[in-house]
């Protein structure tokens, strides 16, 4: 039998940016405490824990002594080291497992793993040199896609190959190391499931959630997507059998392409809260972060459903280049709600906050969220 972690345990958060932050603040409403462990001082995480430890997460003597400090430990950042989660493993449950962090933290582990499985993915092909890429364009075809194997954070790390000739451009921009070739989709949209698996395997989602990119940054994501409800049912059914494959306990954010034909493809996996579940936490009886910490602690999943139909908009650090936005404008917006992270240096292309708008209907939602933006700046 697998104990509850009861209010008052010690949750551990490997990590320590806002999805760390928003999962601490959730476990804090609820009287947990809030360890993290990151390699940085005054963190998003940090600022709102019990106990920020500065270590590198390589450094397995401070993992182990962060593992005997705290009842269980989770990640909100998956580039942890499979060697750094098994000595943590020793010590305290990790939840979810390291495995999946090794699977999903290499995209062409990941992408082996859910082809391997019968999961939809976007044609794709492995390439470790320049020989291998010929070979893979004329396999995938063009317009195609070549991405480093190791994850670039937000789409860097990424070059499009429209002919074969660009084949050695695009080897060059992505620094000749390996990598996957794949099909370029035609793109009817990107839609998300933030789906959660508990330690007695019981399963809940938020539905489908849309998606909309700008330089390869997630901008906006409104909730519930105007999709059909078939392409509910599947987008759901594909994301609850990646989680029982995983024999996942935790919130997983399964990132979807939906082509103009109608295919749905397995873009990505995130072990962890996601971006596009930022809205959960006005939108939702339970937010996708208390969720994770039900998840971990093996409490009952909460009821995902939505109070209202939701938009959300990053705030990116591009938005103070002209000095400090109007909060004030923004809040003065009665729908909409302020988030920010507390972190103090804004760069362009750091998410800094969102804002998330509550509306009788997802397009009335965006609209408001926008407007907000945009009162901003
Ligand atoms: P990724 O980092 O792989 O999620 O890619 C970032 C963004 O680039 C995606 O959200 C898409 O908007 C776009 N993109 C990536 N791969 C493809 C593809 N194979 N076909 C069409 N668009 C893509």
């Amino acid at each position: 039998m697998t104990r509850t972690l009861n209010p008052g345990s010690t949750i551990g958060i490997l990590g320590s940016g806002q999805l760390g932050r928003m999962l601490a603040l959730a476990a804090r409403r609820m009287g947990y405490r809030v360890h993290t462990l990151a390699p940085e001082d005054d963190t998003p995480t940090g600022q709102v824990a019990d106990r920020a430890v500065n270590a590198a997460y390589d450094d397995l003597d401070a993992i182990r002594d962060f593992a005997r400090g705290v009842d269980v430990i989770t990640f909100e950042f998956e580039n942890v080291s499979a060697t750094a989660a098994r000595a943590a493993a020793d010590i305290v449950p990790v939840r979810p497992d390291g495995e999946v962090l090794h699977v999903t933290q290499q995209r062409l582990r990941e992408k082996r793993f859910l082809a391997d499985h019968g999961f939809p993915v976007t044609p794709f092909a492995p390439v470790a040199t320049r020989e291998e890429l010929t070979a893979a364009v004329a396999r995938i075809g063009c317009p195609a896609v070549l991405k480093t194997a190791a994850f670039g954070y937000d789409g860097k790390g990424q070059a499009r190959v429209d002919s074969p000739e660009e084949a050695g451009a695009a080897w060059e921009a992505i620094g000749e190391r390996e990598a996957v070739l794949e099909a370029f989709v035609d793109l009817e949209g990107e839609i998300s499931v933030i789906a959660a698996r508990g330690l007695d395997g019981a399963f809940a989602h938020f539905g489908v959630v849309h998606n909309t990119h700008r330089n390869h940054i997630l901008d906006v994501s409104v909730a519930p997507a105007r999709v059909t409800e078939g392409l509910t049912t599947d987008a759901v059914r594909i994301a609850r059998a990646i989680l029982e494959a995983f024999d996942y306990v935790g919130v997983m954010g399964v990132e979807f392409f939906l082509a103009r034909d109608g295919r749905l493809m397995v873009n990505e996996l995130a072990p962890r809260p996601h971006n596009s579940g930022h809205l959960t936490v006005d939108a939702c009886r339970t937010s996708q972060f208390e969720q994770q910490l039900r998840a971990v602690c093996g409490l009952p999943l909460g009821s995902t459903e939505y109070l209202m139909p939701a938009a959300m908009a990053n705030l990116l650090g591009d938005l103070w280049e002209r000095g400090e936005p109007d909060w004030a404008a923004a809040c003065a917006i009665p729908e909409v709600k302020l988030h920010l992270y507390g972190k103090r240096t804004p760069r362009p292309g750091r998410k800094m906050g969102h804002l998330t708008a509550l509306a009788p209907t997802p397009e009335e939602a965006v609209a408001e969220v926008l407007r907000a933006r945009r009162a901003l700046a």
